[in-house]
């Protein structure tokens, strides 16, 4: 498969550094409303923090992929003394919990690096985060030229599927799609 060149937008977290205020959720559900800027809703960020204050536990993760189907096992990791269960690394929109899911449509959200036109100069949530634990780089990569990678639509009908099922997502878009 050939090879192309690719600038890969990448978040460093410095987990050690989080204080858990939550200000890069508030940033994140504030740009990503509709119109932007209209509501702070921190169930529609793209950022979470895992957060249990009585283990000093401040984790940020970001949303990633949507998956129809959940582990069939579950890890634990001990980090530092401290207990995390594998699902708190994860980046999955999935069956087996509510996080990143927009709440009204039950949609899976997915960390989009604030893409806009004209570009950010950095993604909202690094931006506002007041203890630096969310470092921005764009760094170069060769990667595998992808035939046709799912695209948000895509993903987006495949979680409409998944939740209510194809006849009822066909006839909701032939009831629209009627003049
Ligand atoms: S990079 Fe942008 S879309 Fe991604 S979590 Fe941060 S604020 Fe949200
Ligand atoms: S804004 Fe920074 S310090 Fe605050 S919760 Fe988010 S990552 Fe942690």
């Amino acid at each position: 498969m050939a090879q192309a060149k690719k600038i890969r937008k990448r978040i460093t977290i410095h987990a050690n550094k989080c204080i858990g205020c939550r200000a890069c959720e508030l940033a994140c559900a504030a740009f990503h409303a509709k119109p932007r800027y209209s509501s702070i809703n921190p169930a529609r960020s793209r950022i979470q923090i895992i957060k249990d204050p009585l283990k000093d536990i401040y984790l940020p993760v970001y949303a990633g992929e949507y998956t129809a189907t959940e582990c069939t096992s579950r890890n634990k990791y001990i980090l530092d003394g401290k207990e995390y269960s594998n699902c708190d690394f994860c980046r999955a929109s999935c069956p087996s919990r509510d996080l990143f899911k927009e709440p009204d449509s039950g949609l899976a959200l997915k960390c989009d690096m604030c893409e806009d036109t004209p570009p950010l100069k950095l993604p909202k949530c690094v931006e506002w985060c007041p203890k630096g634990a969310l470092i921005y780089e764009e760094v170069e990569e060769h990667v595998q030229e992808q035939a046709s990678p799912l695209g948000a639509i895509e993903i987006g009908v495949e979680s409409m599927i998944e939740k209510y099922g194809l006849q009822k997502v066909l006839e909701t878009v032939a009831k629209l799609a009627r003049p």
